[in-house]
């Protein structure tokens, strides 16, 4: 059932909406009988589509199509079939992406000219880099030192792969996790988050077409709370690959741990962006204003805490001012808009806590920190300079347009700041000096470190958390690795 859908929005999506009733399994779409699920447009409050939410029958019915579809069809298919397969899939996907980039500028507030510039090249480039491995996937023969005996290892698939996403980077995720689970010969049940739905509705369609066999990409729909947790529960999973919340991320290693499966955590940061004074400081800047409020700042590796040597704070700041005020804020489907929405009324609320708790504490807003007026869940980019270190602003991830910015006097303060934190995902430094670039990126506890730039990524390099930010990489060789399990051969030549 689709409600108020914008004008901006094409035939096709539209079309698409209007036919979705829940999950999607074995190729078909799969109502069941849960309870109803309706997705919002955040600019604006109002319901796009309502759908059934995925009960225990239908994750069932999912996890059971994965398990035929990869004992079946997928795991034994010859390697070069699957990666014609998945080269085949990021080429609909690459033909699709504005239909594509339209579900989540609509449900998740991105503006879509950078969904479809930063996001689908970025899903696509995951499937062509994982396309290339199937053919050199390989084990190794183990120099036993017993007698008469020859060991080798295969590298084998795990099985039926969950996959829970988040709402950020909706499409994006789903191709981080599917594209080398698939590469590695397993099967995927995908929950995407219940606030943006489409695009991974859409993806496993693009799979069927691309000739993928039914059951091997299913989906379905549902809370955390509800589908998700039937879903990481259900004993035919045979791993876990969560980005998320550190608190969900918790919960679910815990479950996968009663399992005896495992489970890959990509979770939040609270990531330092360094600026030593000898810096390119109007480029520093210019990146720091630039991840700090990209996509509202609802980026696990938003550069939201920026350290500035205290001779150049005043001009980082004024940059960020800048950048701030030049921002467009509206709909994610106007291609007019530089800085979308907040996901969700309670996201909105809850970032505006952490602006109130700030109120209370020792730094001072810069700029910004108000909510627009009207339906949509809007706040303004905003800036804290000063706030002590042990400020909730400073110490948790707020998620969204708030930025802090903080001076510091010394190399081994910045880095014992840095480090300073639970989180450990990524960090960013600029100075123009080489030797203090390296002694810093090889201090910091995080598992990127940009110099000089920050916010690349490519799915060669890999990219994961240390600390509370999570475990495993995504992308490169690691990000394959995860989903495959280890089989020894040995036999006797005698
Ligand atoms: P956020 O706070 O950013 O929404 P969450 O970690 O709550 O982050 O959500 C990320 C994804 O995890 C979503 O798809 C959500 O539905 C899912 N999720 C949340 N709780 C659970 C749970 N208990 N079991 C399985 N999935 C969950």
């Amino acid at each position: 059932m689709t409600s108020e859908l914008p004008d901006t929005l094409t035939e096709t999506a539209r079309a698409f909406i209007a036919k979705q009733r829940g999950a999607y399994i074995d190729g078909e779409i799969v109502e069941g009988s849960g309870g109803e699920l309706s997705t919002i447009d955040p600019s604006t409050g109002a319901v796009i589509a309502t759908l059934r939410e995925s009960d225990a029958a239908v994750v069932d019915r999912a996890v059971a199509s994965a398990a035929r579809a990869y004992a079946e069809e997928w795991r034994d298919l010859l390697p070069a079939k699957r990666e014609a397969l998945l080269h085949r899939l990021a080429d609909l996907i690459e033909e699709h992406a504005h239909e594509l980039s339209e579900y989540d500028a609509l449900e998740g507030g991105k503006p879509i000219a950078y969904v479809e510039a930063v996001d689908l090249p970025l899903a696509v480039e995951q499937f062509r880099y994982y396309a290339g491995w199937p053919t050199k996937i390989t084990g190794s023969v183990v120099p036993v030192s017993t007698p008469g005996a020859h060991v080798y290892t295969q590298k084998v698939p795990l099985g039926v792969v969950a996959a829970i996403t988040p709402w950020n980077f909706p499409f994006c995720q789903a191709a981080i996790k599917l594209a080398p689970a698939l590469a590695a010969g397993n099967t995927v049940v995908l929950k995407p988050s219940e606030l943006t739905m489409f695009s991974s509705l859409r993806l496993a369609e693009l799979a069927i077409e691309a000739g993928l066999p039914a059951g091997v990409v299913n989906v379905v729909v549902g809370t955390g709370a509800t589908t998700g947790n039937e879903l990481v529960r259900h004993p035919g999973v045979r791993k876990i690959t969560f980005t998320g919340s550190d608190r969900t991320g918790r919960l679910l290693g815990s479950i996968a741990g009663e399992n005896l499966i495992d489970a890959s955590l990509e979770l939040g940061g609270k990531n330092p962006h360094v600026i030593f004074a000898d810096a390119d400081i109007p480029k520093a800047a210019a990146y720091a204003a630039t991840t700090a409020f990209f996509y509202s700042g609802q980026v696990c590796f938003s550069g939201s805490r920026i350290l500035v040597e205290r001779s150049a704070l005043d001009e980082v700041v004024g940059v960020l001012e800048e950048h701030a005020r030049a921002l467009v804020l509206g709909a994610g489907l106007s291609t007019d808009t530089t800085m979308g929405p907040l996901s969700s009324a309670q996201h909105l609320e809850k970032v505006e806590g952490y602006l109130q708790a700030a109120a209370e504490g020792s730094g001072s807003i810069a700029f910004g920190g108000k909510r627009l007026p009207g339906a949509g869940y809007f706040l303004e980019p905003t800036a804290l300079v000063g706030p002590a270190d042990d400020e909730s602003v400073v110490a948790e991830e707020i998620f969204g347009p708030v930025v802090v910015v903080q001076p510091f006097d010394t190399f081994e303060e910045a880095i014992e700041r840095s480090n300073d934190t639970r989180f450990g995902l990524t960090a960013g430094v600029w100075t123009r000096d080489a030797g203090k670039a390296h002694r810093f990126a090889q201090s910091l506890d995080a598992g990127t470190v940009w110099v000089n730039t920050y916010a690349d990524y490519n799915a060669a390099a890999p990219f994961g958390g240390m600390k509370d930010s999570g475990n495993g990489r995504d992308c490169g060789p690691e990000g394959l690795e995860k989903y495959l399990d280890t089989r020894t051969i040995w036999m006797s030549i005698d």
